[in-house]
């Protein structure tokens, strides 16, 4: 049998300043390769629990795959991805011109 595996996240979206409140529910069942997401708008004054487009799909950002997880350094031409002197590679061409 499988099992679905839900997690269940209250946040503030990022976009402008009404700052609407949000509930985002991850449903996954075991094995299954993406997960379902419902956004939900919470109470709030200024937006009275409604979201806009950008709000309902801020989830993609924290979810996407080509989310940054390092600061970028801008070095000469190339801008690489990683810290000073560890494991960066070049994220302005594909060749790596930059790497090491
Ligand atoms: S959901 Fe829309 S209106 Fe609300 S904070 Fe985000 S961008 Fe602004």
């Amino acid at each position: 049998m499988t099992m679905e595996v839900t997690n269940l996240v209250r946040s503030q979206c990022p976009f402008c300043s009404v700052q609407c409140k949000m509930q985002i529910e991850f449903s996954q069942m075991q094995g299954a390769a993406e997960a379902e997401v419902k956004v939900e708008g919470l109470m709030n004054k200024a937006s009275e629990g409604r979201l806009c487009v950008k709000g309902m799909n801020a989830y993609q950002h924290a979810t996407s795959n080509e989310r940054l997880t390092h600061p970028l350094i801008k070095k000469e031409r190339h801008i690489r991805s990683g810290f000073m002197g560890g494991g960066a590679y070049c994220r302005c061409c594909a060749a790596n011109c930059c790497a090491g």
